[in-house]
């Protein structure tokens, strides 16, 4: 197990919140950490959580704690950075 799903079943108390109906438990936690050098290593995942029921929460999680690695809720760190951006541009004209 990753350093990065270990966070996750400490944050999480294991039986209970999103985390029980995930799409990913009992997967390789590395499928969520592709190479980045091969292509197509993220399809893998990308599959697994656009069928998941908790996408939603599980992408609001790593955007809530920033998690830097992996790819949750469908996107990876790169994605998400851009997500967080969108996010506060909208923010931001909302308050203007
Ligand atoms: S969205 Fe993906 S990473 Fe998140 S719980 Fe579901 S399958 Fe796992």
């Amino acid at each position: 197990m990753s350093a990065t799903m270990r966070r996750v079943v400490i944050a999480v108390k294991p039986g209970s919140g999103w985390w029980v109906d995930a799409e990913c438990r009992g997967v390789d936690p590395a499928v969520f950490h592709p190479d980045p050098e091969v292509v197509g290593a993220d399809v893998a995942a990308r599959e697994l959580c656009a069928s998941c029921p908790v996408a939603e929460p599980c992408l609001e999680y790593a955007l809530a704690v920033r998690e830097k690695d992996g790819i949750w809720g469908g996107l990876d760190e790169h994605e998400r950075r851009k997500l967080i951006r969108r996010r506060r541009r909208a923010a931001q004209k909302v308050a203007d």
